[in-house]
């Protein structure tokens, strides 16, 4: 018999169709009117369900996987959680290649989603055997039958997001956007959506936010890459040492950098006003928010969307710690050990 119960197949039916939220008090100083795409509302908690659910049923599609094949990525976290959330319910085996600046909570969430994680050294270029993508691409040659996801350099990533971002943006705006604000890593978030919203009202300004340390904006400033812009920073899932083929740098009108401190005070801030508990980056996306209200980028009349990409849950021992924080130097210890002392 079948029975009329209201409920979902399984959890990749609930993926995309996040929510836009008002910030109203973090931005009840700015001119204008600023909303969040809340990516964590998806059921891996990161617009990285997006991309996974995409490429791997266009896989299926082109009948290249069947059942059992495995699926590789190279991943600072969140793909990798989507890559594997998706291979459970499909009967995929998961294989991720991952920088070892990952935080430990998200190297041991993707082994409970059954995951198998290799862990490879972040601070090796992008074409040293060791690197997170050369150990990947090695897999995908040695294993047949394997599907290899290599978000930054494929065109399904900028895809899912033309296809399911940019036409929830739009139609959550009712077409009244005028900034889109976006972190970009592999950009495919960013020049995805920007490529929807830019064929809708080429007026639509698209703003990407870049880290110090990375190569993406003098990229698009020079289409020279520079290898001298390239040095160590804490923020994940930002900026990039190399330039991915995932972004169309040409729908993108400029870039703004970030720093880490800055990106990691704003996160928390969010949290605290908001009652959003969000990740890193969305951090970054608001700071760089605050940084382009102070050029006057804003006007009342502004419609401005920023991405946030995911959860703070992922970042407990790093952004959301004192003691992380105070180690890096973005808080006075002794103020820490202050409010500690607080008793009742
Ligand atoms: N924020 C976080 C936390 C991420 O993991 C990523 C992806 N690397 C991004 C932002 C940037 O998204 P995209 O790769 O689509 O540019």
């Amino acid at each position: 018999m079948e029975h009329k119960i209201d409920a979902y197949n399984n959890v990749l039916e609930l993926v995309g169709n996040t929510p836009l939220i008002k910030l109203s008090k973090l931005a009840s100083e700015i001119p204008g009117n600023f909303y969040a795409k809340v990516e964590a509302f998806n059921p891996g908690h990161s617009s990285k369900d997006r991309i996974a659910l995409h490429i791997i049923e266009d896989a299926e599609r082109k009948g290249i996987l069947k059942p059992g094949d495995t699926i590789i990525e190279t991943t600072s976290g969140n793909t990798g959680f989507s890559v594997a959330m998706v291979s459970i319910i499909k009967g995929y085996d998961c294989i991720l290649a991952v920088s070892s600046k990952s935080s430990p909570d998200k190297i041991d969430m993707l082994r409970a989603m059954g995951a198998k994680v290799y862990v490879c050294p972040a601070n090796v270029s992008a074409d040293d055997p060791r690197s997170y993508y050369q150990v990947a691409k090695r897999m995908h040659e040695e294993l047949k039958g394997s599907v290899y996801i290599n978000q930054y350099f494929n065109d399904l990533n900028l895809d899912a997001h033309y296809q399911s971002t940019g036409p929830e943006i739009w139609n959550q705006t009712k077409g009244q956007i005028t900034h889109l604000i976006a972190c970009s890593g592999t950009g495919g978030t960013i020049s995805g959506t920007a490529k929807y919203l830019k064929e809708q009202n080429k007026d639509v300004k698209v703003i990407g936010v870049d880290a110090y340390g990375s190569v993406l904006k003098k990229y698009h400033e020079t289409r020279e890459f520079d290898r001298g812009e390239i040095y160590p920073y804490r923020i994940e899932g930002l900026g990039k040492n190399l330039i991915p083929t995932a972004t169309d740098f040409d729908v993108i009108d400029k870039f703004i950098k970030v720093t880490d401190e800055e990106s990691a005070h704003t996160a928390r801030e969010i949290s605290k006003t908001e009652g959003l508990f969000v990740g890193y980056t969305s951090g970054a996306a608001f700071q760089a928010i605050k940084q382009l209200a102070e050029e006057g980028e804003f006007d009342e009349n502004s419609v401005v969307v920023a991405i946030f990409p995911d959860h703070g849950s992922r970042y407990m021992s790093k952004v959301y710690s004192d003691k992380w924080m105070a180690d890096q130097g973005f808080f006075d210890s002794k103020n820490i050990e202050e409010e500690q002392k607080i008793e009742y």
